[in-house]
C-alpha cells in the first residue's frame, strides 16, 4: 500500500505490505532508508511500483485516533497537487507535532503514546462564562446578509464587502450560530495570531450558552505542542463545534463542517511563506466546494482576485455600506509634505491635531510601517552607511531605552547583530548619525512632545515575547494608552473604542514599489489602519502625510472609495494582463553566486521551451530571469523566474510536466530552488 511520508522525494507515497488489512487515513509507523518514520496510509493499491523484493513491512499501525477523513485525505491531495509538493511533504507537517514523531510512540518516555498521555491529564481549567455586553440588533443590511447565508444549503462563496466598522464580525457570529444550531461545526479563521483573543473572547461570550463549555477551540502558532494536539483532538473529534484559528487552522479534521468564515480575506498572512506555499483562504474555498457548504471571506478592500470573482458573479456579493454603530466613517486629510518643514517626520498639523484629541481624552495612533529606530547609520563626513556583510542590505540601528549599551545595529534580513561603531570604520570621523525614523525613534520624540501622554509601541520588537502583544493590546482596551506607535501590527482588525485620531507617516515608501500588487496592498493598509479611528465615538479622522497627494490611492482613500480603487485597478490589470486576469508561478533559485542562480533558471527555461512546446503554443510564457531586489541574503545569492498563462489548467498542466525536471537540474547545478504557485510576492 502507498504510504505518505514527509520526504522530498517524488510524489512523496511509498511502497510497503501489511500483512493485515489497513485502513486509508490511518497512521503508520514504518522504515525508511534506516530511519523510522511516522506516514499516513494514503492508498491501497497491490502492485507497488518498485520491485515486489524490497517493499518492507509496515512496522506498526497506530490507531489511537481515528484515521483522517476522506475529505482531509482529498484536501491534501489537491493541495500537493496544485502547489507541486510531495504529498507527505503536505499532510505531514500539517499534524500536530505529536501526532508525527515516532519518539512519541516508541521508546521509554512513550508512556502508551501522546493521546493516551493527555487523555489522563486533567484537562485545563474551564474558562470563566464570559456574559455578552449586549447583543445589538441586526440592521437591514446586516440581517439581509445573514438571510442569504444561512439560506444557502450547499456551496456558495460569498464576499462580504463591509467598510470598517460596519459589524462584519456580527453577521459571521449569527450565521454561524445558525450552523451550529443545525449540528455543524464551523471553521472561523483570522489572518493574524494577535487578533485571536479578541475574537475569542467574542466567540465565548456569545456561543458558550448554546453550545456549551467545549464549544470552542483554537489552533495558531503560538501554542505548545501539547496545547495544540488538545484542540486539534477536539475539533477532529466534533468534541468542539467552531474552531478559531490562523492558516494552518485549514488542514484540521472536522466531521460535521458545515460553514468557513475568511476574516480579512485580503491578508496576505493567509499565504504561507515557506514549505508548502498555500493560501489558507484559496483552499477555505476549495473545501467548501468539496463539502458542498457555503464559505463567507469577509473585508473592507477585498482582494482583486475576490472581488473579480464577485464581478463575474462566481461570488456572491453581500454589501455592508454603513458603519453600525451610529457613528461616519472617519474625515481623511492629506497633508501635503512637499514644502513642508518635518520635526522627525511629524507634519506640524499631525502634531496640533495629536494635542488636541489628547486634551480631548481621545487615543491616537501613530502608523508607520518600519521598525526599530532609524533604517541606517551614517557617517556625516565620508558617507559610510552601516551594511550587514552577510546580506545586500543596511543594518537597521535599534535602540531602547537610552543607555547606549541598548543599541545595536540588526539586519531585518538574517538577523544579524553587530555593536554600533564608536566612530566610522572608514574614517574613524565620531560624528555617525542615525538617518530615517522607524517607530522607536517616533516613540521617543512622542515622549519629549507629549510628556504627560502614556505612550505604548507596538512592533514585532516590542511584542517579542510570548504574550507580551496581548498585554499591550489589552492596555490599550483599557484606556491605560493614550498614544500608540506601531506598525501593521496594529492596523488590522482591532476595535479600539475610544480611538479619535490615526496619523500616519510615510506611507510613500510602499507607493513605488516594483511589485504589481504594492498599490493593493497600499491601499488596504491605509483603509485597514483608517478604520481603527473614530469606532464608537464620531468625528473620527485619519491623517495621511505624502508627498503624492495626487496619487489614485491617497484620491481613493480620501473618498473610502475601494469601488472606484478596485474598478480603475482591475481595468488596468485587464490591460497587461496581469492577475486576476493570468495566473502566475514564481521559479526562485539560492545558490553561492547571482551567476549560478541565473544560469540555473535560463537552463530551467530552455528545459520547458524545449521539451514542453506544446505548452508555450497554449499559451504559457515566460519572463527574463532576474535577481532578487535584495539579491544576497545570509551569503546566499538569489533570483527570480515568472511564468504566466492567461489559463490555470494549462498552467497546472506544464507545472505538472516541468516541476519533476527542476530537482534533478538544480542538484546538477548546485542550486536550491522553489517552485510557487500564484505568488503573492514578486
Ligand atoms: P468590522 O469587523 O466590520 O470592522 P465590527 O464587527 O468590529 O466591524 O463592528 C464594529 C462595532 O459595531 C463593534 O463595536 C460592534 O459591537 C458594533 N455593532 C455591530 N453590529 C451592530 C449593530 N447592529 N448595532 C449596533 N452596534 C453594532
Ligand atoms: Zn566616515
Ligand atoms: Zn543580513
Amino acid at each position: 500500500m502507498g504510504v505518505a511520508l514527509d520526504v522530498p522525494l517524488g510524489d512523496g507515497v511509498f511502497d510497503y505490505k501489511s500483512s493485515d488489512p489497513v485502513e486509508l487515513g490511518v497512521r503508520v509507523i514504518v522504515t525508511f532508508g534506516r530511519r523510522k518514520m511516522i506516514g499516513v496510509v494514503v492508498s491501497r493499491q497491490d502492485k507497488p511500483r518498485i520491485d515486489p523484493e524490497q517493499v518492507r513491512e509496515i512496522e506498526e499501525v497506530l490507531s489511537d485516533i481515528a484515521p483522517l477523513p476522506a475529505d482531509w485525505l482529498r484536501m491534501a491531495q489537491f493541495a500537493a497537487g496544485y502547489y507541486q509538493r510531495p504529498l507527505g511533504e503536505v499532510m505531514l507537517p500539517s499534524l500536530p507535532a505529536p501526532l508525527r514523531k515516532v519518539s512519541a510512540y516508541q521508546g521509554k518516555a512513550s508512556r502508551g503514546g501522546p493521546v493516551a498521555r493527555m487523555r489522563k491529564q486533567r484537562s485545563p481549567a474551564p474558562l470563566p462564562d464570559l456574559t455578552p455586553d449586549q447583543i445589538p440588533t441586526l440592521n437591514t443590511e446586516q440581517s439581509g446578509a445573514v438571510d442569504q447565508i444561512v439560506a444557502c444549503n450547499s456551496h456558495q462563496t460569498f464576499l462580504l464587502h463591509g467598510v470598517t466598522g460596519s459589524g462584519k464580525t456580527e453577521v459571521y457570529l449569527h450565521s454561524a450560530l445558525h450552523y451550529l444550531a443545525g449540528g455543524k461545526q464551523v471553521l472561523f479563521m483570522v489572518p493574524e495570531i494577535n487578533l485571536t483573543p479578541q475574537f475569542e473572547q467574542v466567540l465565548r461570550a456569545r456561543l458558550v450558552h448554546q453550545g456549551g463549555e467545549d464549544v470552542l477551540a483554537v489552533l495558531h502558532s503560538g501554542l505548545s505542542d501539547g496545547q495544540r494536539l488538545r484542540e486539534w483532538l477536539r475539533v477532529s473529534t466534533g468534541q468542539a463545534r467552531v474552531l478559531l484559528g490562523t492558516r494552518l487552522s485549514i488542514f484540521t479534521p472536522m466531521p460535521h463542517l458545515g460553514l468557513i468564515i475568511v476574516d480579512e480575506e485580503h491578508d496576505a498572512s493567509y499565504k504561507q511563506q515557506d514549505g508548502l506555499r498555500y493560501s489558507a483562504r484559496d483552499l477555505a474555498v476549495w473545501r467548501g466546494h468539496d463539502r458542498n457548504i457555503p464559505v463567507v471571506l469577509g473585508s473592507a478592500t477585498p482582494s482583486l482576485e475576490s472581488w473579480h470573482h464577485a464581478q463575474k458573479q462566481r461570488y456572491t456579493c453581500l454589501s455592508l455600506r454603513q458603519r453600525a454603530r451610529d457613528v461616519t466613517l472617519p474625515h481623511i486629510r492629506l497633508v501635503d509634505t512637499r514644502r513642508l518643514e518635518l520635526q522627525q517626520g511629524f507634519s506640524p498639523q499631525l502634531l496640533e491635531a495629536m494635542g488636541k484629541r489628547l486634551d480631548a481624552k481621545e487615543q491616537v495612533l501613530v502608523f508607520l510601517n518600519r521598525r526599530g529606530y532609524a533604517p541606517v547609520l551614517s557617517c556625516t563626513s565620508c558617507g559610510w552607511v552601516s551594511q550587514c556583510p552577510r546580506c545586500t542590505a543596511y543594518t537597521i540601528l535599534h535602540r531602547s531605552g537610552s543607555a547606549a549599551r541598548h543599541h545595536h545595529l540588526q539586519c531585518h534580513h538574517c538577523g544579524y547583530h553587530a555593536r554600533v561603531p564608536e566612530k566610522c570604520p572608514d574614517c574613524g570621523d565620531a560624528d555617525l548619525r542615525p538617518m530615517g525614523r522607524g517607530t522607536q525613534r517616533l516613540e521617543e520624540y512622542l515622549g519629549e512632545c507629549f510628556p504627560a501622554a502614556r505612550i505604548a509601541r507596538i512592533d514585532a520588537d516590542s511584542t517579542r515575547l510570548k504574550g507580551s502583544a496581548q498585554k499591550l493590546f489589552a492596555k490599550v482596551h483599557a484606556g491605560e494608552i493614550d498614544i500608540l506607535v506601531g506598525t501593521q501590527m496594529v492596523a488590522k482588525g482591532h476595535d479600539f473604542a475610544r480611538l479619535g485620531l490615526v496619523g500616519v507617516l510615510n506611507a510613500d515608501a510602499m507607493l513605488f514599489a516594483q511589485d504589481f500588487r504594492a498599490p493593493e496592498r497600499l491601499f488596504a493598509q491605509l483603509m485597514q489602519v483608517a478604520g481603527r479611528a473614530g469606532r464608537h465615538v464620531a468625528g473620527g479622522e485619519v491623517i495621511v502625510q505624502t508627498d503624492y497627494p495626487e496619487q489614485p490611492v491617497y484620491q481613493a482613500l480620501l473618498h473610502h472609495d475601494y469601488t472606484g480603487f478596485a474598478r480603475h485597478s482591475l481595468q488596468e490589470r485587464e490591460s497587461v494582463g496581469l492577475p486576476p486576469f493570468a495566473f502566475q508561478a514564481l521559479l526562485t533559485a539560492e545558490a553561492k553566486t547571482i551567476a549560478k542562480a541565473l544560469s540555473f533558471l535560463e537552463e530551467a527555461k530552455s528545459v520547458a521551451q524545449n521539451q514542453f512546446s506544446a505548452y508555450m503554443d497554449m499559451a504559457v510564457t515566460f519572463y527574463d530571469p532576474v535577481p532578487l531586489r535584495v539579491v544576497r541574503v545570509a551569503h546566499v545569492e538569489r533570483a527570480q523566474l515568472l511564468v504566466e498563462s492567461t489559463s490555470r489548467p494549462v498552467l497546472q498542466a506544464f507545472l505538472s510536466a516541468w516541476n519533476p525536471q527542476l530537482g534533478p537540474l538544480a542538484n546538477q547545478l548546485r542550486v536550491r530552488c522553489t517552485l510557487e504557485v500564484d505568488p503573492l510576492e514578486i
